[in-house]
C-alpha cells in the first residue's frame, strides 16, 4: 500500500535513510509485534515502535500501575496509577500514533497460552522480569519460528539479545534459542522488585531492543541474531559475544 501524504511528513526522518526509505517505512507499517511486558524496558520499546508506525503492537501484562513504576516507566503518568498498564499504553501509544493498531492482553504469558498469544505475530520483544514467561515466550517463538528481541536490566547493568533458531548462520548452523543461553532458571533470581536499577538504564536498553526490532523488520544493518550485547551502566562500557547453539537444549535441540 502506497504511503499517504500524511504518512510521508510523519515518517519523512526513516525516509531519508537510504536503509529504510518508503520500502522500510512500509514493511514497518505492515508488521506485527508482541510486547511481552510493559514495564521498565517495555515502556521506552512501546514508546519507539509506535513512533516508528510499527502497524500492529501487542501488549501482553497483567499488572497496574504503582508509583514506584514511575521512576523508570516513562509510559505512565501520576494520575494513571491503578490503572491496568495495558489499558494505560494503549491510550498513550493510541495518541502517539493513530497509525497503529494496539491489541491488550491483559495476562501474564505461560506456557499454556504462550502460542495462542504469539501465533499472530511475526517478532516478540521480550522486556519481563521474571524467568518463568522468559522461557514460556521463548519456547513458544522456537516452535512457531519467530524471532525473539530480548532485553534485560538490573542495578546499573543491561542485556540485550536476539534469538533466531529458526535462522542458520554463513556455515549452516542454526543460531541458539534463549534455553541455549540460560537452560534453567538461576537460583536465587533477582528481580528489579527486589534489586533495584537506575531509571535511565531501562531508557538505554528498552531503546536499543526497539533498534533491533526495527532492523529486523527492515533487514537493515547487521543483525545481532546469536549475539549478545552486555551494556555496563557505571563503567559506559559495551560488550558484543556470540552465543553459542546447545545440540541438546531442550528447547530447539530437536529442530532438524
Ligand atoms: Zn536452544
Amino acid at each position: 500500500m502506497a504511503l499517504t501524504d500524511t504518512q510521508l511528513e510523519r515518517y519523512a526522518r526513516h525516509i531519508l535513510l537510504r536503509e529504510i526509505g518508503g520500502v522500510g517505512q512500509q514493511k514497518l507499517l505492515a508488521a506485527k509485534v508482541l510486547v511481552i511486558g510493559a514495564g521498565g524496558l517495555g515502556a521506552p520499546s512501546l514508546l519507539y515502535l509506535a513512533a516508528a508506525g510499527v502497524g500492529t503492537i501487542g501488549i501482553v501484562d497483567d499488572d497496574v500501575v504503582s508509583l514506584s513504576n514511575l521512576q523508570r516507566q516513562v509510559l505512565f503518568a501520576t494520575a494513571e496509577i491503578g490503572r491496568p498498564k495495558v489499558e494505560a499504553a494503549a491510550a498513550r501509544l493510541g495518541a502517539l500514533n493513530p497509525d497503529v493498531r494496539i491489541e491488550t492482553y491483559r495476562t501474564r504469558l505461560t506456557p499454556a497460552n504462550a502460542e495462542e498469544l504469539i501465533g499472530p505475530y511475526d517478532l516478540v520483544l521480550d522486556g519481563c522480569d521474571n524467568f518463568e514467561t522468559r522461557f514460556a515466550a521463548n519456547d513458544a517463538c522456537v516452535r512457531l519460528g519467530r524471532t525473539l528481541v530480548s532485553g534485560a536490566i538490573g542495578e546499573f547493568d543491561g542485556q540485550i539479545a536476539v534469538f533466531q533458531p529458526q535462522r542458520r548462520d554463513a556455515k549452516g548452523e542454526r543460531l541458539p534459542c534463549y534455553r541455549c543461553f540460560v537452560p534453567e532458571p538461576p537460583e536465587g533470581a533477582a528481580t528489579c522488585t527486589e534489586q533495584g536499577v537506575v531509571g535511565a538504564l531501562a531508557g538505554v536498553i528498552g531503546t536499543w531492543t526497539a533498534l533491533e526490532v526495527v532492523k529486523e523488520i527492515t533487514g537493515f544493518g547487521e543483525s545481532l541474531g546469536g549475539r549478545l550485547v552486555l551494556f555496563d551502566g557505571l563503567s559506559a562500557e559495551t560488550r558484543k559475544v556470540r552465543l553459542r547453539r546447545d545440540p541438546e537444549c531442550p528447547a530447539c535441540g530437536g529442530l532438524p
